[in-house]
């Protein structure tokens, strides 16, 4: 497995990234798990675990520059709500924002986040009701 996409390494960087642009940190694990495969990632109320659905991201594993990328939005999305940001349109706005100005306008992962926040947000909410009846 290449290091550089490691989601330990990936989420040590969102953290500094985020540290950096809003001055907020917070202990964070990332955990693989499968999961409805339109859902991308999750955290629960309360947790610090950011769950990664590991169906959608075995498309890009292979990659791994796309697995970076796709780690990289997961992750950074998930993290913005770990550290207390409920509103999905903020996180939408600020993942895309911290994406642009990071990797580019042209960049992978610009149009991943673009291409990809939409269905993640509708489907998540169906998801936590899923979860919270899991749990
Ligand atoms: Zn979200």
């Amino acid at each position: 497995m290449p290091s550089i996409s490691s989601p330990n390494t990936i989420l040590i960087e969102v953290q500094g990234d985020v540290l950096k642009r809003m001055g907020k940190r917070a202990e964070a694990y990332v955990q693989f798990a499968s999961f409805n495969p339109s859902v991308l990632g999750f955290v629960k109320a309360g947790s610090n675990v950011i769950y990664v659905n590991e169906i959608p991201y075995s498309r890009v594993a292979i990659d791994s520059e796309k697995s970076h990328d796709y780690l990289y939005v997961v992750i950074l999305h998930e993290y913005l709500h770990l550290i207390g940001i409920a509103d999905e349109r903020e996180v939408r706005k600020i993942t895309l924002e911290m994406v642009g100005s990071k990797f580019g306008e042209n960049s992978n992962a610009f149009s991943f986040s673009k291409m990809l926040t939409f269905p993640e947000d509708v489907k998540i909410m169906e998801n936590r009701k899923y979860f919270s009846h899991y749990m």
